[in-house]
């Protein structure tokens, strides 16, 4: 067993410990890092284990990436997509469902693509959600050498 992030080599404790906290195998250090920037920004862990599994496809993603308004929860940075994770739709304001649209078409003007991933996606179909993201990202890519 081995830490997703530092490949240092982890107990069974360690492992169970990350595991039932995150969902992502970490040692002892990267757990604690992860649990601050949850605690920081709100942070769903569906977007812990999107941006390991992202990681581990090496498609580099940022977590909690600061893009001069707000920060995101997991950004692409060389195709300039942002990837937003949606906690829960049955939650959503009529409020909060305009200014997401809006807050879409801003990045949109400033070259970023922004997609929004329902939690439960990356819950029930994490290996899916990364080939599709995947595919975004090459689509992104021809996009931009188009331009
Ligand atoms: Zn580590």
């Amino acid at each position: 067993m081995t830490c997703k992030d530092c490949d240092k080599a982890i107990g069974y404790k360690q492992h169970k410990e990350s595991m039932d906290s995150l969902g992502v195998e970490l040692c002892e250090r990267h757990t604690r890092l992860i649990k601050k920037i949850i605690l920081d920004n709100g942070t769903p862990v569906e977007a812990i284990q999107l941006f390991y599994a992202l990681k581990e496809a090496g498609a580099h993603p940022m977590l909690e990436w600061w893009d001069g308004k707000k920060s995101v929860d997991v950004a692409i940075s060389r195709v300039k997509l942002n990837i937003e994770i949606d906690k829960d739709y049955n939650m959503i304001t009529h409020e909060q469902a305009i200014s997401d649209l809006e807050e879409a078409m801003h990045s949109f003007k400033n070259g970023f693509t922004t997609v929004r991933i329902p939690h439960l996606a990356i819950k029930y179909y994490l290996d899916d959600t990364v080939q599709n993201i995947l595919g975004i990202i090459t689509g992104l890519k021809s996009n931009i050498k188009a331009i």
